[in-house]
């Protein structure tokens, strides 16, 4: 299966359900993957609000 975005959180996962949230609300429209290691000593992962790490999308349609 392609790597789905999460609406809520932008993980990426390739399950029907997000790993993060739990959430079954995903999106295939999604651009830009980051990947967060260290949230805690992410900016990026700061300003997005993601405390877990993982792989992201930066734009969820
Ligand atoms: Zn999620």
């Amino acid at each position: 299966m392609p790597l789905r975005a999460c609406l809520k959180c932008k993980h990426l996962t390739s399950s029907s359900v997000c790993d993060v949230c739990k959430s079954s609300n995903l999106s295939s429209d999604w651009s830009g993957l980051f990947i967060v290691i260290r949230p805690e000593s992410s900016e990026l992962a700061k300003t997005l609000g993601i405390t877990s790490p993982g792989r992201y999308a930066i734009k969820v349609r």
